[in-house]
């Protein structure tokens, strides 16, 4: 529990290890996650300041730490988890299967995570993803 807020407070790239594991640490929902608490621990914080300090002319200063501390990192690390679910995707069975969803790098019937070392179903579910199938 700790070690996962840890997580997410830092950002904590998973890498290329994610992809061989059916427990990642980064999906879509954490870096979501991370933003909000993120910008919640930031503002919470900021407010405090203003009040202690009487920064009152400078309160606008909160939004760029929200962007510096909490969007900004948020966005890179939605963009390094991008790239790797993209070459995860590439690797595995379940990225040609209509029921694959990348975002959580999860199978949605069976709503067990997938990666290079577990295919939840063993590839007896599999269907195929069709050309125009967004994967909703
Ligand atoms: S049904 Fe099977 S192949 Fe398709 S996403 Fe789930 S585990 Fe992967």
């Amino acid at each position: 529990m700790f070690e996962s807020l840890i997580d997410l407070l830092m950002f904590r790239q998973g890498g290329e290890t994610d992809n061989h594991t059916s427990q990642p640490v980064v999906t879509l929902g954490s870096v979501v996650w991370g933003v909000l608490l993120r910008t919640a621990l930031i503002t919470i914080g900021w407010i405090y300041l203003v009040y202690e300090l009487e920064l009152f002319d400078n309160w606008w200063l909160g939004i760029f730490f929200i962007w510096l501390l909490a969007l900004f990192p948020g966005y890179t690390q939605y963009r390094t988890f991008e790239k790797r679910i993209e070459k995860l995707s590439d690797s595995t069975l379940c990225g040609s299967c209509r029921h694959y969803r990348p975002q959580g790098q999860l199978c949605a019937i069976l709503d067990e995570h997938v990666s290079t070392d577990h295919i939840p179903c063993e590839g007896s579910a599999w269907e195929p993803r069709a050309v125009y199938d967004t994967g909703d």
